[in-house]
């Protein structure tokens, strides 16, 4: 699609020094960080698919539709014409399509239909590249994509409905998920009384046969007070059965071709992340089938909630990477006080330091990518890792991201806070990942649970920084202080804030020391490190060489280095 050009001369007056339309992104091309760590983290065989599906997400068009998707939000429809209840969401069509390109190119399901080295890391590629252009159709990718491994575990339920989540077709059509060419999958945990307390849920559920437990037909009553992407074909739901707080497939519509009755109340009027409905839903005695082990709902359904949390980690450096971006290429096009204000020393400080944490908060998803694809290979060492750094990360990217997004959008002055720019988007987009999926609390008090429950957790972390070990002063005195920080047990509930940062911060020097250029890692450990720090943009210590940071945070525009 041919990007809009400003007229050159208006009748009243010629417009100046206004950046050019931005027009396609080659998201993978021009980001060296994601091609490197693909490789190096394992994802390699991916490396042609990834290019492409970086040139058709960073489209000017799939940019053009990701707003109508946004500016229309979706509409309830409870009723049709003659009065009969379907609970219906009606979106643009711009949201379809996107749908559509994001499943026909397997960014849910890339992982499953091509297990193996790099599968996940090739995963968290897609999703960081869709995510830059929508978050809301993410949204039902991520919980497709994460219901995959407690389906499976339950094979009477499994055999059916992989298939369908895994078929790389997207079929909008609200009919029986046997007769679609593909399907997705959403969630129902959170009700009125309790969303982080999920042991608070008054849904009930009763079996419908004679059988009860994995497998068996129950029918479920009760209210959910969240529910995103309520047009999906089927929602894993917590309820609670005789024996305990049980996991159920809930599909839209029975096995017997029935509507099933699941009540849409309202959609939810949200800051951000509006393409995407999110609902409120009744049960009333609703069909259902149990996913896991009676009684056993919170462990079955936490699996979903684990890879959902490292989509959070994915889609916030994604929001950071395309911030900054578009701050890069404003501040490049404009001048102020006789310079470009790319040029400008403060300015080059503040686009260095969005520039470092971008690329700490990938080259950190991407480490977590491998480990998930080393756990399912059977590496015991791995899964601890992935477990207790997918907490890490999930905490502190996507509590990094909001301020980075605000630093972002100042970059650009006034119009980055008009809605003709992407950032008011991306702004509004960037809190999400922090509260849902766990908020930032509870995430922390989970890294707790992590290292006292799992023996190999903490080995595996300061594994890491032990491989880091001698490249910087700064890096090795934080990992001797966390653990120093970590043998004191006293009081760890109110320090787990405090601890799970300075983990993560500690991992991400670790990974950049090795991995990334020595001025992004300098600048990162410099910073960060330092206990002048105080987690605001544009404080990079005298010595960083701003020119190489930007230089390959955005190699299309090479003037940035002069
Ligand atoms: C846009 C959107 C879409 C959503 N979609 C879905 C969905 O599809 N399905 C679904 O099931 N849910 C969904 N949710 C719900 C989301 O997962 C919950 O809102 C979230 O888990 C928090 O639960 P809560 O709102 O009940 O907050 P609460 O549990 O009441 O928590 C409030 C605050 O207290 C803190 N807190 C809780 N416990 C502790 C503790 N022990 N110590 C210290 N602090 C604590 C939390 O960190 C949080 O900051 C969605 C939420 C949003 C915003």
């Amino acid at each position: 699609m041919t990007p809009l050009r400003p007229l050159a001369a208006l009748p009243t007056h010629e417009v100046t020094n206004m950046p050019p339309h931005l027009g396609d992104q080659d998201l993978w091309g021009d980001d060296a960080a994601l091609r490197e760590g693909v490789e190096r983290e394992g994802g390699g065989r991916a490396a042609d698919r990834l290019a492409g599906f970086g040139r058709r997400a960073g489209a000017a068009e799939t940019f053009e539709k990701a707003d109508l998707a946004n500016r229309h939000a979706p509409e309830l429809k409870s009723f049709d014409r003659y009065g009969m209840r379907i609970d219906q969401v009606a979106f643009h069509p711009a949201y379809h399509d996107l749908m559509g390109l994001a499943i026909e190119n397997e960014v849910p399901s890339f992982a499953w239909r091509h297990p193996g080295p790099g599968a996940h890391v090739s995963h968290a590629a897609l999703t960081y590249l869709f995510s830059q252009a929508e978050g809301g159709v993410m949204c039902p990718m991520a919980m497709t994509y994460a219901a995959v491994p407690p389906l499976r575990r339950t094979p009477e339920v499994g055999d059916e409905w992989v298939p369908r989540l895994l078929a790389g077709s997207y079929d909008p059509r609200d009919v029986p998920a046997a007769e679609k060419a593909g399907a997705t999958v959403g969630m129902f945990m959170t009700e009125k009384q309790g969303g982080s307390d999920v042991r608070t849920n008054t849904t009930r559920a009763a079996a419908a046969g004679r059988s009860a437990g994995q497998g068996a037909e129950y029918r479920l009553t009760g209210h959910k007070f969240f529910c995103s992407a309520p047009m999906s074909d089927a929602f894993l739901t917590l309820a609670y059965a005789g024996g305990g707080l049980s996991c159920f497939l809930v599909p839209r519509w029975t096995p017997g071709g029935e509507r099933n009755p699941l009540f849409i109340q309202r959609l939810k009027d949200k800051l951000g992340n509006r393409s995407n409905a999110s609902c409120e839903i009744e049960l009333h005695d609703t069909w259902g089938v149990m996913v896991g082990e009676e009684g056993r709902g919170i462990p079955t359904i936490i699996e979903m909630v684990h890879y959902n949390r490292f989509y959070c980690c994915a889609s916030s450096a994604a929001l950071m990477r395309q911030g900054l971006v578009q701050a890069l290429h404003h501040t490049n096009h404009r001048t102020a006080f006789q310079k470009r204000i790319i040029h400008q020393s403060l300015m080059r400080n503040v686009l260095a330091d969005l520039a470092v944490e971008a690329e700490a908060a990938l080259v950190l998803t991407l480490r977590i990518a491998r480990a998930i694809d080393e756990a399912a290979a059977g590496d015991e060492g791995a899964a601890a890792f992935a477990r207790i750094a997918t907490a890490v990360g999930k905490y502190w990217i996507c509590k990094r991201a909001p301020g980075h997004a605000l630093e972002a959008m100042e970059c650009h002055g006034g119009p980055g806070y008009v809605e003709d720019s992407i950032m008011p988007r991306l702004y509004r987009e960037a809190p999400l990942n922090s509260i849902w999926e766990g908020s930032g609390n509870v995430i922390c008090l989970d890294v707790l649970r992590t290292m006292f429950r799992e023996e190999g957790a903490v080995p595996a972390l300061l594994a890491e920084f032990d491989a880091a070990r001698g490249t910087s002063a700064a890096l090795d005195a934080a990992a001797d202080a966390l653990k120093d920080e970590l043998a004191d047990r006293n009081d760890m509930e109110a320090r787990a804030r405090g601890i799970t940062e300075r983990m993560a911060v500690a991992l991400q020097g670790a990974l950049l020391v090795r991995h990334a250029p020595a001025a992004t890692a300098d600048a990162f450990c410099a910073s960060r490190l330092g206990s002048r720090w105080t987690g605001a943009y544009g404080a990079l210590p005298a010595g960083v060489d701003f020119g190489a940071i930007l230089d390959r945070a955005q190699p299309a525009a090479r003037a940035f280095a002069a």
